[in-house]
């Protein structure tokens, strides 16, 4: 059956930053009229209305639709989604498309896209601004009726009924949502919106050069740019959507629950065992009950959960996430990628750019071989120094993978006690002279900077291999990982985690001769069906790259400081404890009742953590905010609880079952 599609285009007079501006001449007419022309050239379009507030200020807009035949709607000022709904309700919408008249620059064919594809896919929610890959201002929304209707019903924050569609967007879970992505890399840099007054400088700038009859489309004004790249110039800097954010840092949260996250679980324990693939993430890591166990997308500094939760995430999925989720630049080079092709039966030129890459990069790098997890490459390099040395022991510090070598100091179960015994906890008393490596984790808690000099005079003065567990450091506190921060050189070292923000990549690097153990003559083995897979080397080159061009670890590590300056956690040194180097902190906790209550109330307050800081590059300063908020917050209960021990029986709401391995394990 045809379903009936209504735009609803939002307009008011009185903008903060700049009244008026719906109204404001463009060109040879109005911004209004920019907009809406654009919208009533879309395909698929059967009905537009321009939805202004009851406010007498706002006559002036009801006025001009009047005058230039176009439908109007008047409802609440404050309470955007309820316009929508009862603006939807009266033209009889079955599927709603929203749009703002700060956007002049619509593009119809893409507009057209977003409702092709909603209509196709069945999607509850279609957009071209979810992930943001196309010009700011060219926000094109598009839902079902029914999924407006849930929103107007049961969104309760202010964000959301601002937003109209932030209700539909973070419960994804629900509401399944598709996009359409922007074909040209950068696009999500260009600003077209009119916000402020720069914005309409470049505004008028693309107008007056525009002089086709038809709305001019994205490729008509990127035209415009290539012949007149100054005209970017005008509002340059501005940060997209930025009081959005800011409107979530402010806002008072409603109390969360987690049924659907229970619910999910219950069903993934009947197939799943732990209902996770990875210990931290599972539901043993979390307060039973009280805290968010699935999540259904994420983006930025955000991620979202299935019962519908915004978190800003503290976790970054165990670290990888540098650049932020869905990072524009990354996920244009992949999906680049994916037009040629993920694995192959042979290898490819690929694997040599980034390995060229590694090798500038890192000071033991001379060769580097890639894997797909931090297990496989700290395996690998496990094996090259047994293979090198003829020796059997290794000395280890730190957490290395689930291999049979590597998780022994931590579990023994279903490891042979010959292989066990073969791994020595580093500072136990034995003697390492007679290993074949010495593995620590290059991060300061388990090895300071002297600590790793004082390691590289022994193994030197012993022929042990020395081996970097880079795992965590690499790409985070340096590019170089800690060997380059620090000055100290290992023999073999592993990276992993950030190197794809977040596509599974790891590369094991070292001294040639070494690394040559993995060729024929040296007779070592390590190889993988999935170890050159192009999706991970490219992540790994676009994050770089990015990484390099904007200078993150600099930016992160001054996020960090924000965040780590302003946690107040006076009285509680013992109970609740930070550590770390960079961008890298680590929380400890007294006991897993008091890391249970900081998990719980973290998550309450709309942020989600493990305990260790894994920020990203997308963090901001509202993001800051609400993690400083729900840090006064948490620490408040935290340290009541600790004066009065009774009371934390009364704050928490579910225990930690599961025993701490080892964090981001
Ligand atoms: N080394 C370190 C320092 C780690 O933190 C981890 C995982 N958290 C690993 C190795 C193992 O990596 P993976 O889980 O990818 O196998």
């Amino acid at each position: 059956m045809k379903q009936r599609v209504v735009g609803i285009l939002q307009a008011r007079m009185g903008s903060t930053r700049f009244p008026g501006k719906v109204l404001a001449p463009l060109g040879r007419t109005v911004v209004l009229d920019w907009a809406t022309k654009a919208i009533a050239a879309a395909p698929g379009i059967d009905e537009l209305v321009v939805a202004t507030s009851t406010l007498s200020q706002d006559d002036i807009i009801t006025e001009w639709c009047i005058k230039n035949e176009r439908n109007y709607f008047r409802g609440s000022e404050s309470d955007v989604l309820d316009r929508f709904y009862r603006c939807a309700v009266q033209y009889d919408a079955d599927v709603v498309m929203r749009f703002t008249a700060d956007c002049p620059y619509l593009d119809p064919q893409v507009i057209g896209q977003v409702i092709q594809l909603r209509a196709m896919t069945g999607a509850d929610y279609c957009s071209c601004n979810d992930p943001p890959s196309w010009p700011d201002g060219l926000d094109t929304e598009c839902f079902t009726f029914k999924a407006l209707e849930a929103a107007w019903n049961e969104a309760v924050r202010q964000t959301d009924r601002d937003t109209v569609t932030q209700f539909i967007i973070r419960n994804r879970d629900r509401f399944p949502a598709e996009s359409v992505i922007c074909p040209f890399p950068g696009m999500n840099n260009e600003r077209w919106v009119l916000d402020t007054q720069k914005d309409y400088e470049l505004c008028q700038a693309i107008a007056n050069e525009w002089h086709g009859e038809q709305p001019p489309s994205c490729t008509d004004i990127l035209r415009i740019l290539e012949r007149k790249p100054e005209i970017r110039e005008l509002n340059k800097g501005a940060i997209r959507n930025e009081r959005f954010y800011q409107g979530l840092a402010d806002e008072q949260l409603p109390t969360r629950g987690f049924e659907r996250s229970q619910a999910l679980l219950a069903r993934t324990t009947r197939t799943i065992p732990c209902g996770s693939q990875t210990y931290s993430k599972s539901a043993v890591h979390f307060p039973a009950g009280a805290s968010p166990l699935y999540i259904s997308h994420g983006d930025g500094a955000r991620v979202f959960d299935v019962d519908g939760h915004d978190y800003v995430d503290l976790v970054g999925a165990l670290l990888p996430v540098i650049l932020g989720y869905r990072d524009c630049d990354v996920d244009h080079a992949v999906r680049r990628q994916i037009n040629s092709g993920y694995s192959f039966s042979l290898a490819t030129k690929l694997e040599a750019e980034l390995a060229e890459k590694l090798c500038d990069l890192i000071p033991c790098a001379e060769m580097v071989r890639f894997g797909k997890t931090g297990t496989d490459v700290t395996t690998a390099a496990v094996r090259l120094a047994r293979a090198y040395t003829g020796r059997d022991y290794v000395y280890s510090k730190g957490y290395h993978g689930w291999a049979d070598w590597s998780i022994s100091p931590y579990n023994e179960m279903g490891v042979p006690k010959p292989v066990s015994d073969l791994t020595v906890q580093l500072g136990l008393g034995h003697d390492p002279r007679s290993a074949a490596a010495i593995i620590v984790e290059s991060n300061a808690n388990d090895a300071s900077p002297k600590t790793l000099h004082l390691l590289r005079r022994f193994c030197d003065e012993n022929d042990i291999i020395l081996i970097f567990d880079e795992i965590k450091t690499g790409f985070r506190i340096h590019m170089g990982g800690a060997q380059a921060l620090y000055g100290v050189t290992p023999d073999l070292a592993c990276f992993g985690k950030a190197m794809g923000n977040g596509v599974p990549i790891s590369a094991l690097a070292g001294r040639k001769d070494l690394m040559k153990m993995i060729e024929p003559e040296g007779g070592a083995f390590f190889s993988g069906t999935f170890f050159g897979d192009t999706i991970g080397l490219t992540a790994a080159l676009a994050t770089i790259k990015k990484m390099e061009e904007k200078n993150v670890i600099l930016s992160l590590n001054q996020i960090a400081a924000l965040i780590n300056n302003g946690i107040d956690q006076s009285g509680l040194r013992g109970e609740v404890d930070f550590s770390g180097v960079g961008n890298l902190t680590s929380v400890k906790f007294r006991d897993s009742d008091i890391k249970a209550l900081y998990i719980q109330e973290m998550a309450q307050m709309g942020v989600l953590t493990l305990g260790e800081h894994g920020i990203s590059y997308a963090f901001r300063e509202p993001e800051v905010e609400r993690v400083l908020k729900a840090y006064r917050h948490t620490l408040d209960i935290i340290r009541d609880c600790i004066k009065n021990p009774d009371h934390i029986h009364r704050h928490l709401k579910g225990k930690i079952v599961g025993e701490p391995l080892r964090q981001s394990a």
